[in-house]
């Protein structure tokens, strides 16, 4: 199936899976339609993967792992072929950058500058660490020497959302490949079809087949027969809570495979009165709360402003609106695009009507956009006067949605802050460094920024507290997920 744009090439999709090193159909033959949610169009029919598929390609990577066709290479020889596939990324980087904004509707600038970068930057950072991580000797007596090594564990089964496809498949994908397993990914059903590029890009900088496959397919159809396998030693999940939750009883009830999750957040962005820069709170405020169409899972959709400067605060970013309007996806000047699809953008109106009906004050939006015919857009929406028990305050929008609340103290914000299920983000802003390192040290979450939301490396952990998930990615923590520890016991009988 092709498509062009203006001004774009034509773009050719293959919707099969990819097992063994090869594009193949679902078993069955079965497929379901991949549309774009820019402007309705069909972009590909993609392989309806289900239990046999994800067999299959269990059977593939299993095989791949027992000849240690991959994990038997010396990490220098891993790590070459992992530079390679990042460079690949790179060379195809306008392909795969078109290709994600038209499956799940982020803008074209943003999907090439933050998501491609991102993807070739983390498998490039991992391959380059892989030759460079060392094991251990424990401190044992003169008779014995324990060594501490780790071991690939085996075949990792992957099952990623949809807000960032390639990024979120990357931050599993390469440390678990870097550290020598072999991968079974399903990709979301919403946006299938740069995990299925990846696949093929790296087989071409040289990964073995068998290695790294991909079957896209429903959640209960082809991620549940993943997680369920017993043959598949580990499953690295980033989706919604209520997923994750089942993830770890298929884990338990199958062979306990080691099951790390990444899931929601409800991140609260705190602003003292005594803020540095009033001008840059408001807009990472604003600006991270409408990057990606509000579809992070690290949004911080919550934000508490100190009742005495709420005001003047909220005035500031009520200029900023404008700035975020719903535009074509495909014009390089557009900022916030189009949301992943009709089930999601009915969810977002589905929330902005609660806030309206249990009491909160409608700023901003709060209504469908049409910048482009067929398409899935919603306006930058702002709630003021949101209390904490609120269905906006407590539960994840996956939207542009943001609500304002506001405190009276600093007991009171880390009271209400962490009042929540989750605990993947936070942010404090103040210019007291007592305040700032008391309130990050009292806020149960996996990051807190001062001053700032916007800083993010790979060298960093990245995960949640409470029901935000179990486990890191990103970071050589990460390779913590993907390997057993093994302790090898050696007898020294000197002859000294
Ligand atoms: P989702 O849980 O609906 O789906 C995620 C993946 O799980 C998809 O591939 C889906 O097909 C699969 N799935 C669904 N049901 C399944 C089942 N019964 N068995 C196995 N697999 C199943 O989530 P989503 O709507 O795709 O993504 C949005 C969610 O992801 C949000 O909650 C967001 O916060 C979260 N997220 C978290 C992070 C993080 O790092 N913490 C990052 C991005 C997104």
């Amino acid at each position: 199936m092709t498509t062009a744009t203006p001004d774009t090439p034509s773009l050719a999709f293959d919707g099969r899976a990819f097992i063994n090193g090869e594009r193949v159909a679902a078993r069955d033959g079965q497929t379901f339609d991949c549309f774009s949610p820019v402007d309705g169009r069909l972009l590909a029919p993609v392989a309806r993967g289900q239990a046999a598929d994800i067999d299959a390609a269990v059977a593939a990577a299993r095989a791949a792992f027992e000849d240690r066709r991959w994990a038997g290479l010396a990490p220098a020889r891993r790590k070459r072929v992992m530079l390679a596939f990042a460079d690949l990324l790179l060379k195809h980087a306008d392909e795969l950058a078109l290709t994600e904004t038209l499956d799940m509707g982020k803008p074209v600038r943003y999907a090439r500058s933050v998501d491609v970068n991102s993807a070739a930057n983390c498998i490039r950072w991992y391959g380059e660490a892989v030759d460079k991580v060392y094991d251990e000797i424990a401190p044992t007596p003169d008779t014995a020497l324990a060594l501490i090594t780790r071991e690939p564990v085996g075949v990792v089964g992957v099952i990623v959302p949809w807000n960032y496809p390639m990024i979120m498949a990357a931050w599993k994908i390469a440390p678990a490949l870097a550290a020598g397993n072999s991968v079974v990914l399903k990709p979301s059903e919403k946006s299938p079809l740069t995990a299925l590029r990846l696949a093929e890009l790296a087989l071409a900088a040289g990964l073995p087949p068998g290695v790294f496959n991909v079957v896209p397919g429903y959640g209960p159809e082809a991620g549940s027969p993943l997680a369920l396998h017993m043959d598949v030693d580990c499953i690295a999940f980033t989706g919604s809570t209520r997923v994750g939750k089942q993830i770890h009883v298929m884990a338990g009830q199958s062979n306990l495979k080691r099951a790390w999750t990444e899931l929601g957040g409800k991140s609260p962005n705190i602003v003292f009165a005594d803020c540095p820069n009033l001008d840059k709170a408001v807009e990472a405020a604003v600006g991270s709360i409408f990057f990606n169409q509000g579809e992070s899972c690290n949004a911080p959709s919550r934000l508490f402003v100190e009742a005495s400067i709420k005001d003047a605060f909220l005035e500031k970013a009520l200029k900023l609106v404008p700035q975020y309007q719903p535009g074509n996806p495909l014009d390089k000047a557009t900022v916030m695009g189009a949301i992943v699809d009709k089930t999601q953008l009915d969810t977002v109106l589905r929330y902005i009507e609660s806030g309206k009906k249990e009491g909160a004050k409608l700023l901003a939006g709060g209504e469908q956009a049409e910048p482009v015919k067929g398409g899935c857009y919603v306006l930058p929406t702002i709630f003021d006067g949101v209390k904490n028990d609120m269905t906006i305050a407590r539960e994840e929008i996956f939207g542009p949605v943001l609500s304002v609340l506001s405190f009276t103290d600093a007991a009171d914000v880390v009271r209400q802050a962490n009042s929540n299920i989750y605990g993947l983000q936070a942010a404090v802003w103040t210019r007291d460094i007592n305040k700032a390192h008391g309130v990050a040290r009292a806020l149960r979450a996996g990051t807190v920024h001062v001053n700032q939301y916007d800083e993010d490396d790979i060298t960093v952990p990245f995960g949640g507290f409470k029901q935000s998930g179990v486990g890191r990615d990103k970071s050589l923590h990460a390779f913590d997920k993907y390997t057993e520890v093994k302790t090898t016991w050696i007898r020294i009988d000197s002859p000294i």
